[in-house]
């Protein structure tokens, strides 16, 4: 193992991010590895990471005074072993190779996980939605639709939102996508309900997340009740999170963006998000309104120069950091500790640093990894497909019991994969061996393709 991620640095040196994600998933898996030796014998490993194809793309767009940009398109289909390649598009300023390939490398895993017949795959752009116009993001979106159109399909890799891409966006590129092929097919997920989307899908990871939480709590005799949750992120993601904590009796005491955080001793209630969503949602705008609004909440700028951030040192019972990648690191974790904390489940793609991990080992926290947790979102695209594919569509109850069964079969796989492999109650590795052992065994049905 240790070749093969030499062998992935030697080759691209500058992909932190990517090795970090196949680092954390080799150690997990090596009792699979010791069980077959044939993986070895077929280089199933050097094949899974590397990806299945990678396409770089010009994205050029105007303005709305005639200047023109150019930015850079990603999508990379990393395997199609167990189905059509399925992920998320990132529009963010910090978007690069590495960043799209370990997301890609880790939602392999994750849409195995979910039990549905989805391959991974990632992509995005180095664009910023923030502070442009709705038509400039409207052109940008048909620009960067105008080529990657060619190379997804609804049989073929259907990508959804992430960071930076919401229903705005999806509804632009959408779009594009049924003009420039004249065919209205379930291409993407995520969708307006009036034009093929399902009812949950905005909720859908949040409320995976809060759900894979509680039955992590039920198995120790507690529940989400009662708790005070630390939210990081004001996004889809931690809207939905908070929104599911509510609807299960906890109190959420913070939410963030990357300028600052927010702190509300008395709770973030269903009013006071209600707020937060529009003003994210709708007005676009910063995290420190809510305290313009609510006096009694505290705003704490974003520091870098501080080496931890400051959301993390509040008191509480459970963590969901739900922003982005390395958000959460060792003193970090640290923090949480000291403050209490005994439950941090991953809302967003790999939060927490690999120091932070051994932290919470070590600390025994209930530590519930990404690739489990936040694959309510995923798991409710591949339900969106089903509807598109049959030309119906679900009740809010139908699709939210499916996705309440799916978060609980996921939660049972980790916990049986690791017990099986020698690493009881230690989600993460149970949640890499899970996803990898199907992967495996497709890939070996297939042959070497
Ligand atoms: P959104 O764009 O809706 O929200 C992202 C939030 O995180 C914003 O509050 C944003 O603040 C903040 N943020 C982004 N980058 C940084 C940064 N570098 N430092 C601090 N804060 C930052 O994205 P989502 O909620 O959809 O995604 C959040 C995470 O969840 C990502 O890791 C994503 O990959 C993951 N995820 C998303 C799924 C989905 O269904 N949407 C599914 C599974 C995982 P600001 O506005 O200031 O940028």
């Amino acid at each position: 193992m240790e070749q093969i991620l030499a062998g992935i640095i030697a080759r691209d040196p500058e992909q932190r991010e990517f090795h970090q994600a196949v680092r954390e998933f080799l150690a997990s898996i090596q009792p699979v590895l010791e069980q077959h030796p044939e993986y070895r014998r077929l280089a199933l490993l050097e094949r899974l990471v590397e990806p299945e194809r990678m396409i770089l793309f010009r994205v050029p767009w105007m303005d709305d005074q005639g200047e023109v940009h150019v930015n850079r398109g990603y999508r990379v289909e990393m395997s199609s072993a167990i189905g059509p390649y399925k992920g998320g598009l990132r529009f963010h300023p910090s978007v690069n190779l590495s960043i799209i390939k370990f997301l890609a490398f880790e939602q392999v895993f994750k849409n195995s996980l979910t039990t549905l017949a989805l391959g991974g795959g990632k992509g995005g752009a180095d664009f910023d939605p923030k502070g442009h116009s709705d038509a400039e993001v409207m052109r940008f979106c048909q620009a960067f639709m105008a080529e990657l159109f060619r190379h997804i399909g609804e049989d073929t890799d259907v990508p959804a939102g992430d960071v930076g891409t919401g229903a705005r966006e999806i509804g632009y590129l959408f779009g594009m996508y049924k003009k420039l092929q004249n065919k209205f097919t379930g291409v993407l997920t995520g969708k307006g309900l009036a034009w093929g989307g399902s009812l949950i899908r905005p909720e859908a990871t949040g409320y995976g997340v809060v759900y894979f939480a509680s039955e992590m709590l039920a198995l120790h005799g507690k529940a989400p009740e009662g708790k005070r949750w630390l939210v990081s992120g004001a996004g889809n993601v931690a809207q939905s999170t908070v929104e599911k904590i509510l609807h299960l009796g906890g109190t959420v005491l913070t939410m963030s963006d990357s300028s600052g955080h927010i702190y509300d001793e008395e709770g973030i209630d269903t009013a006071k998000l209600a707020y937060i969503k529009e003003l994210k949602n709708v007005r676009r705008g910063r995290i420190r309104e809510y305290c313009e609004r609510y006096p009694q909440a505290v705003y704490i700028p974003a520091d870098s120069t501080l080496g931890w951030n400051p959301l993390w040192r509040h008191r509480a019972d459970c963590a969901v950091p739900a922003a982005t990648q390395n958000e959460l690191n060792g003193k970090d974790a640290l923090h949480l500790v000291e403050g209490g904390v005994q439950l941090l489940c991953e809302g967003a793609n790999m939060p927490s640093t690999p120091e932070a991990v051994e932290i919470f080992r070590e600390h025994n926290i209930l530590f519930g990894p990404a690739k489990a947790a936040n694959a309510g979102g995923v798991a409710v695209s591949g339900l969106e497909m089903a509807q598109d594919s049959m030309r119906l569509h679900w009740s809010r109850e139908e699709v939210e019991t499916r996705l309440r069964a799916i978060m609980r079969t996921i939660h049972r796989s980790c916990l049986d994969a690791a017990s099986v492999y020698g690493r009881p109650g230690d989600y993460l590795a149970g949640a890499n061996i899970a996803g990898f052992t199907k992967v495996a065994s497709a890939m070996l049905d297939q042959g070497l393709v």
